[in-house]
């Protein structure tokens, strides 16, 4: 051998240095092998080791960035696999949309004050939205006589916090023909009062025929994208590096990528709505295989209506009405399961949003039909919320192979359980069942249903408490570690990506959180509390906590 061989199979034998090397840490790896270390390094955005200090320090060189995190606790950046990012404007510009949630709006008056602001920043004839009323919290729902006292120069539409009702003024009703006389669409409802008149409250499809029916103002490109990148930077605040996208169009796509950038690299995987199922073939196709960045592959669908807002179609009635089944959707079997054959042939991974046990049965039917006329191993094929189970839905799951997303918002929203029954509290959001037959677990906040906050939902996996106090279901708590889980490896496997983030390994993404406090020693009452620090992807720290 040479001299300069020698020199040169020395260079190759010596690890390049690492760009970032992380000392001093708590490190949750989720690495069933390795499952804690206090230290790790990264090169080229990747985590290139991961073990002691001692280990890693060695990998430094001259342009190393070191961080000692002091025995903070470092977990896997989070992915919260069923979101609906939207712009965000502030009140000071004329986009905005009213956010009627509890913490803005605490009453009807307070609603009614809210209209009418907003009322005198939009020019008449315009329609005015607000998201995120609880009638739970109200009192009531709204009526339209309630908002014809905002305004009754503007279409008003006020969508409650389960996004699957709203309720509108009377201008609403008049520009979309709606009047006593108007029959419900078919997986819809415009409720009545006892003469028969409409009350302004929109369930299901009769929503989007009153939305559709009015002319509202379009914020430009340009103030649609910063109104995306605000939302995307609000998750990286909480922690999350990648977000599944739960149906949207091209369009809604391309936006969020322009928002994306550099400055808030989010990693996105988007699930096309179902009638852009060519466009979803096209763009998976042209991906490059190394892109982690915005990826496609999936197509959202719906077989049902909504949990919070009790128009899922239940086998038994209600617990608070007793002929009341909720709503059985407008779709039919046929159109489902052709659906269903269409996605799976062309390749794609199917996510079905199903809450009702009378639901979920015709999704495993369709997902069974196509799998035995198309058998494919690693489908992945989801259902989305999967609220209200029995024994034999978890078993039809565990044997059809599917992986699912389930609510995990009692903290919010435990008051719409009420109506469901207490009885059937320990099959909903049956998430510790699901995880222990060896089904995975994809955690989710479907936000803006539920705040993209991953560690309130964890907190809510763990807890199943709401915010007022109460438990509801506690056969389904999941312990902290499965909690984890579900928000890392678990969101990673449900979109393909297990085998490049979900876990701290190396030659893994280097995505990273950093906490104020390990979810696993603090008491299980103050999860919510734990506070992230710096959130990493790719290496970058792209938010850290002033
Ligand atoms: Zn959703």
């Amino acid at each position: 051998m040479s001299f300069t061989h020698a020199i040169i199979l020395s260079v190759l034998a010596a690890p390049e240095p690492a760009d970032l090397i992380v000392l001093n840490a708590n490190v949750l790896t989720m690495d069933a092998k390795h499952p804690a270390a206090e230290a790790f390094a990264v090169r080229a955005g990747r985590f290139a080791s991961v073990g002691s200090n001692t280990e890693i320090k060695a990998l430094a060189g001259a342009k190393t960035r070191v961080l000692d995190f002091d025995g903070k606790t470092i977990v896997p950046g989070f992915i919260d696999a069923h979101a609906h990012p939207r712009p965000l404007y502030d009140e000071d510009s004329r986009y905005y949309e009213i956010d009627a949630g509890p913490d803005k709006v605490k009453t009807l008056d307070d609603l009614v004050a809210a209209i009418r602001r907003k009322a005198s920043k939009t020019p008449k004839g315009k329609l005015i939205t607000g998201f995120g009323y609880q009638e739970t919290k109200l009192g009531r729902h709204p009526t339209r006589q309630d908002l014809d006292k905002a305004t009754t120069d503007h279409p008003v539409v006020i969508t409650h916090s389960s996004g699957h009702l709203s309720v509108c003024n009377s201008v609403a009703l008049e520009l979309a023909k709606v009047t006593r006389n108007t029959e419900d669409p078919k997986g819809g409802e415009f409720q009545r009062d006892e003469k028969g008149e409409p009350t302004g409250l929109l369930k299901e499809r009769a929503a989007g025929l009153v939305r559709s029916a009015a002319s509202r103002l379009e914020a430009p490109e340009s103030e649609k994208v910063e109104g995306y990148r605000t939302c995307l930077r609000n998750f990286l605040a909480r922690g999350l590096t990648g977000v599944h996208v739960a149906g949207t169009d091209p369009e809604g796509a391309r936006l969020l990528t322009l928002a994306r950038g550099k400055e808030c690299p989010v990693r996105l995987y988007i699930m096309l709505r179902e009638d852009y199922l060519d466009q979803a073939v096209k763009l998976k196709r042209e991906m490059a295989a190394d892109e982690w960045g915005v990826r496609y592959g999936a197509i959202k669908s719906f077989y049902g209506n909504s949990l919070s807002g009790q128009t899922a179609w239940l086998y038994k009635p209600y617990a608070n009405q007793e002929d009341y089944f909720g709503i059985a959707p407008g779709r039919s079997r046929a159109s489902l399961d052709a659906l269903v054959l269409r996605i799976h042939k062309a390749g794609l991974q199917s996510c079905i949003h199903s809450n009702g046990d009378r639901e979920i049965d015709v999704v495993l039917d369709a997902y069974e039909a196509a799998l035995k006329e198309v058998p494919r191993a690693n489908h992945r094929h989801r259902i989305e919320h999967c609220s209200v189970v029995n024994e034999a839905i978890l078993k039809r799951i565990k044997d059809l192979g599917l992986v699912i997303a389930p609510h995990s918002y009692i903290y919010e929203h435990g008051d719409k359980m009420e109506n469901f029954g207490s009885a059937r509290w320990d099959w909903m959001h049956p998430n510790r069942s699901l995880i222990e037959q060896g089904t995975v677990v994809a955690g989710n906040s479907d936000y803006p249903i539920s705040a993209a906050v991953p560690l309130l939902r964890m907190h809510d996996m763990v807890n199943r408490t709401s915010a007022e106090g109460k438990v509801y279901g506690p056969k389904q708590r999941c312990t902290v570690e499965q909690a984890l889980r579900a928000f890392t490896l678990g969101s990673a496997y449900a979109e393909f990506g297990e085998e490049q983030k979900g876990s701290i390994e190396a030659g893994k993404l280097a995505d990273f959180v950093v906490l104020d406090r390990d979810p696993q020693k603090v008491d299980a009452k103050a999860i919510k509390d734990i506070v992230v620090l710096r959130t990493v992807i790719g290496g970058e720290t792209v938010y850290e906590k002033r």
